[in-house]
């Protein structure tokens, strides 16, 4: 997007200058981008593993929490290209993780844990870090929303643990209108209901696919909160593998949320 000196504010802070973008709806993922999805997750399963410690019986914990993490991304791509229902994607990536260690034949145990999951996850209230400081500080500038593809029974439950409510005008959920994230009728509905136009919206998640390329393809400018992809490269750089490259460049990509101070 281009600016045009009208366009574009100042704002003097101590000595220096900052350029404000003509921004004035923000929208957040929330799953990984506000609510420490892979945190929370955690402290959620090593509860429901004490909850069902005795049906679970020996499994290592931090393997079964890596094949879980597997089977939930691979389960969640499908979903959002609507091959599978909410249902399946709630039961198989418990289902997996479990099988990869051992578990095969526990059809009506999976199904309760993870039933339970969507209990005890919601009320988890790690943000992720900055989160907090970022939405005060742009409070006062910006009307801002959220848009998640996440489950609509929990995403409420999420937010009033980790005291996010206030902060949201909107908040659109993929299952209100139908279609998911990166699918641009997400995004026309979303500029709807808020009463803002693509030019002065930023759309900031944590998913390449879904909120980055969704935002791009639709027209939007988008912050790509990157850490799934350094931690990934940190890894790559481990084995001597190339780090993870894009044939786009996000119009801004960050590595921490409070990076965004820089520009809004
Ligand atoms: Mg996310």
């Amino acid at each position: 997007m281009e600016y045009s000196l009208i366009d574009i504010g100042l704002r003097h802070e101590k000595n220096r200058t900052l350029i404000l973008k003509p921004y004035k709806h923000l929208f957040f993922d929330l799953d990984g981008t506000l609510w420490d999805l892979k945190r929370n997750t955690r402290a959620a399963m090593t509860e429901l593993f004490d909850m069902h410690q005795s049906e679970i019986g020996h499994v290592d914990f931090e393997l079964f929490f890596q094949r879980y993490h597997h089977h939930n991304d691979q389960a969640w791509a499908l979903y959002r290209q609507d091959k599978i229902k909410k249902d399946e994607l709630r039961y198989v990536r418990f289902e997996r993780a479990f099988a990869d260690l051992g578990h095969t034949d526990a059809h009506a145990f999976v199904d309760r844990f993870s039933l339970d999951f969507l209990e005890v996850a919601p009320r988890q209230s790690l943000t992720m870090e900055g989160a907090h400081e970022l939405l005060e500080h742009c409070m006062p500038h910006y009307d801002m929303h959220i848009i998640t593809n996440g489950f609509v029974e929990v995403q409420g439950h999420k937010m009033k643990a980790a005291n996010l409510e206030s902060y949201f005008k909107e908040i659109i959920n993929s299952e209100h209108c139908g279609v998911r994230k990166p699918h641009p009728d997400i995004f026309t509905y979303a500029l709807e209901k808020a009463g803002a136009t693509k030019s002065e919206s930023l759309m900031i998640g944590d998913d390449w696919d879904a909120d980055i390329l969704g935002a791009r393809d639709f027209g939007m400018d988008q912050a790509f909160l990157a850490y799934k992809e350094d931690e990934q490269n940190e890894v790559n750089e481990a084995h001597g593998n190339k780090p993870v490259r894009h044939n786009y460049r996000p119009t801004y990509t960050i590595h921490s949320l409070l990076e965004l101070k820089n520009v809004l």
